[in-house]
């Protein structure tokens, strides 16, 4: 018997209605390329590989890939990656083709795993992720609500998010401390608006919403001055968490401006 470990966020999955509803809303077919992060011992993976016949997998935890491998003999192709997923490299799995991406995700790497997936998100069709409720709020979180902030900004540039049902502690072996959701990304075709230099947003986002209650004008002081965010159309004056990502992208579009004037 496998005893759950803390370090690699090990929840897992038990509820059958839960486990059901998360493949039904990913939707499985044949002929896809689907890669499952974090199968463990298999709750999700079993009902994936039924229904497509050939699955990747990234399993961090050694101790887990032999029960697993006898688990799933004789139901399908499935391809064993033994290695962390935060050094994975989707882009060479995916070749020419595109990505579908399935997780119960361990917790405790939730927002660097989420930025190296939005990384790579070029070959990546879709994914659909269990996370804690709260983190899929903050993904999901509009312009003047609390939950809004860097993780939003970079998401939604990347990403459209849409939360599907949230998950009761009770579902899991150990149960968590928190409630947790399922969420679906799906890759843009075309960014919402034209950014000329990503690691400008990403940047700019990080200092706006590194002083939450402070203006833009005090927190980007040492980015943008006041007339170069008034330029952009966006009010100096204003908090970080009352900017649309149109605006951030208006004002990261500067701030590359800027950079390549004073090279
Ligand atoms: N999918 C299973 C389920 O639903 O019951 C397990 C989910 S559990 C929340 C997270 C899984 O991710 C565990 O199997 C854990 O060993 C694995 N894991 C943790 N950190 C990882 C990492 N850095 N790279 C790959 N897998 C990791």
């Amino acid at each position: 018997m496998h005893k759950a470990r803390k370090r690699f966020g090990q929840n897992f999955l038990h509820d059958a209605g839960v486990i059901q509803r998360i493949v039904q809303s990913v939707s499985p077919q044949p002929g896809q390329r689907i890669v499952e992060i974090g199968p463990g011992q298999g709750a999700i993976t079993l009902p994936l590989l039924e229904a497509c016949g050939k699955l990747d997998v990234v399993e961090l935890d050694r101790d887990l890939i032999q029960p697993l491998r006898n688990k799933v003999a004789g139901i399908g192709e499935l391809i064993i990656h033994q290695q962390d997923v935060l050094k994975f490299d989707f882009r060479a799995l995916a070749g020419s083709d595109h990505l579908r991406v399935v997780g119960n995700l361990p917790y405790n790497i939730s927002t660097p795993l989420l930025f190296h997936l939005i990384d790579q998100s070029s070959v990546i069709q879709d994914m659909h992720f269990m996370l804690q409720k709260e983190v899929v709020d903050r993904m999901a979180a509009v312009p003047g609500n609390r939950d809004y902030g860097r993780l939003s900004v970079m998401i939604q540039y990347h990403c459209k998010v849409d939360p599907l049902f949230r998950v009761k502690p009770g579902a899991f072996t150990p149960a968590p401390k928190v409630e947790s959701a399922v969420v679906r990304l799906t890759p843009w075709q075309q960014p919402p608006a034209r950014l000329d230099d990503l690691a400008s947003l990403s940047l700019l986002v990080r200092t706006a919403f590194s002083q939450r209650r402070k203006t833009l004008r005090n927190t980007l002081k040492t980015l943008l001055p006041a007339e170069q965010i008034e330029a952009a159309e966006v009010d100096p004056g204003a908090r970080p968490e009352t900017i649309s990502l149109e605006q951030y992208i208006r004002l990261a579009n500067r701030l590359a401006r800027m950079d390549v004037q004073e090279d």
